[in-house]
């Protein structure tokens, strides 16, 4: 069966006045299967946030492919779109924000159910209420929370709500964009494990975009890294904490503290993130990465597969027959 979404060599480039313009999104494929997690991550200001939206139709790409259970969205109409199918819905990071604050959950989720059903009211107003009630029951919440407001919800509570606003127009693909980053620590879990039931029980493909690779890989199916608008590495979960292949996706293992205070990985990220207005020459991340060789200043090193439907974007894996660690691959002077 096709993907539940698609995303094929997609760039997004903003237009600054009087300044270059950003290329922020830098030609990234994605691939998300219903009833998969997929987290995307990198620092703040990686292009993260303007892959999500350019993938909900929230802003426009400037070359790419945006292909929705099968079908092809948005050919590139050069501005953004309102949403065309409801069945593709974003989460942002403040739920706040996406709910009104003078309007009673429950009015809120009929109107984005009979949104979604396009106005046909199937079954009338009893039915949306019922309706209701069972997405707020999905979501972890109790049916009196239809008659109260968002701001007698605490952050978690308007997150669930949020993510059963999104439910209610029955889709396919939910994109999340730091959904837990303004969340304690418990209400973060909590969510997390919300996250990963909805997508079980209701065959949902997830797009989870985060800075906060621990809580990522511990949801995820699937993790795509993102550095200056591109992905570096792309990789099963499990597999990324044994063996991070990238230098940068090491290096933020690496800032993860074990539970004894101690670091995970002896590798420090070095620097700031550059202006992605001009990003290095050659491997975008040569400035910061302790391995950088020659050809990385000069050439940028295409998407290697390596493993089992692993990619790695480092020159330190060329020609590598399977996944190693940075560190050794530089020990045996590969690509010197
Ligand atoms: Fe480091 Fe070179 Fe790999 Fe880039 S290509 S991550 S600079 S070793
Ligand atoms: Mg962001």
């Amino acid at each position: 069966t096709a993907p539940a979404l698609e995303i094929v060599d997609l760039e997004v480039v903003y237009e600054r006045r009087d300044r270059d313009p950003v290329r922020a999104v830098a030609g990234v494929s994605l691939t998300v299967q219903r009833g998969q997690i997929l987290g995307l991550v990198g620092e703040s200001g990686c292009g993260k946030s303007t892959l999500a939206k350019a993938a909900v139709g929230l802003e426009k790409p400037r070359a790419g492919r945006i292909v929705f259970d099968g079908r092809e969205l948005s050919p590139l109409t050069r501005r953004a779109r309102p949403l065309e199918d409801t069945r593709l819905q974003m989460v942002f990071q403040n739920p706040f924000s996406s709910l009104n604050p003078r309007r009673k959950i429950g009015a809120q989720l009929q109107e984005a159910l009979s949104m979604a059903w396009k106005g046909s009211r199937a079954g009338g107003e009893g039915s949306l209420r019922d309706r209701a009630t069972a997405l707020l029951e999905q979501v972890g919440l109790p049916a009196s929370a239809a008659e109260r407001y968002a701001h007698q919800f605490s952050g978690g509570q308007r997150q669930r709500i949020a993510i059963a606003r999104a439910l209610a127009a029955d889709p396919t693909v939910i994109v999340l964009d730091e959904p837990l980053s303004s969340l304690d620590a418990s209400a973060q879990a909590q969510i997390a494990n919300l996250l990963v039931r909805l997508s079980r029980e209701l065959d949902l493909a997830l797009v989870l975009i985060s800075h906060d690779l621990a809580i990522v890989q511990h949801i995820a199916d699937e993790v795509a890294v993102m550095y200056l608008g591109k992905l570096v590495e792309t990789v099963g979960s499990g597999e990324l904490w044994e063996l991070p292949a990238h230098p940068y996706t090491e290096a933020l293992i690496g800032a993860i503290p074990k539970p004894d205070g101690e670091r995970n990985l002896p590798v420090a990220l070095a620097g700031e993130v550059p202006d992605p207005s001009a990003p290095p020459s050659g491997c975008r991340f040569h400035p910061r990465c302790p391995y950088a060789m020659d050809r990385c200043r000069t050439e940028e090193p295409p998407a290697l597969a390596i493993g089992s439907g692993r990619t790695v974007s480092c020159w330190l894996h060329d020609g590598a027959a399977e996944p190693r660690r940075p560190a050794e691959l530089a020990a045996a002077g590969r690509g010197a």
